[in-house]
């Protein structure tokens, strides 16, 4: 993407974070920098502006970041998915398996219309369970999943290949 080696710059690598062996993208001087902050969202806007977007489904917690800015650029709605037990309304929700165990992601049943077209944001694609569990709530929900878009993949953990696999595109700014 245009700004992906400038985003990738200013990402912080904790290792042996939020345990020994795993080396944890911290997006957060990202965030702090102000004109990295402003060139990850229009990363986004500049993709996606053309595309007719109806609804921006952004993933808790750190997808709501850009998500939310990026829906507001857009023009569109804002749809968060939640993480499980978060949201007060009739949900549905789709259970996938982690590393150890299982985690589970949750829509609200009236969040768009038919047929809209969502774009999902979230902050980092790894194995990609996260964002592929969301992909099949909205198709699931009878939305259009136009894409999927991350600040970062992490291509050597397969996330961003397996979510192709499974017919979705994949938009990352930076790998
Ligand atoms: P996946 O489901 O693809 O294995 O993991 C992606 C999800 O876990 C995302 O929601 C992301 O926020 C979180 N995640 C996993 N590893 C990292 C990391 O190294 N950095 C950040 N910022 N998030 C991560």
């Amino acid at each position: 993407s245009i700004y992906g080696d400038y985003i990738k710059s200013v990402i912080r690598t904790v290792p042996d974070w939020p345990q020994s062996g795993v080396n944890f993208r911290d997006i957060t001087p990202l965030l702090q920098n102000r004109a990295a902050f402003r060139k990850l969202v229009d990363s986004f806007v500049h993709r996606y502006q053309e595309m007719d977007i109806d609804a921006v489904a952004a993933i808790d917690a750190r997808g709501f970041i850009v998500g939310a800015p990026l829906a507001y650029e857009l023009g569109c709605s804002f749809v968060p998915v939640r993480k499980k037990g978060k949201l007060p309304f009739r949900t549905i929700s789709e259970t996938y398996t982690l590393e150890y165990g299982e985690a589970e992601v949750e829509l609200h049943s009236d969040a768009f219309r038919q047929s809209d077209r969502i774009l999902i944001v979230d902050d980092l694609i790894a194995t990609g369970g996260t964002m592929l569990a969301a992909a099949k709530l909205i198709s699931r929900s009878g939305g259009h999943v136009v894409e999927t878009a991350t600040i970062v993949d992490l291509p050597d953990l397969g996330g961003s290949q397996r979510i192709r696999e499974a017919g979705y595109g994949v938009f990352a700014v930076c790998s």
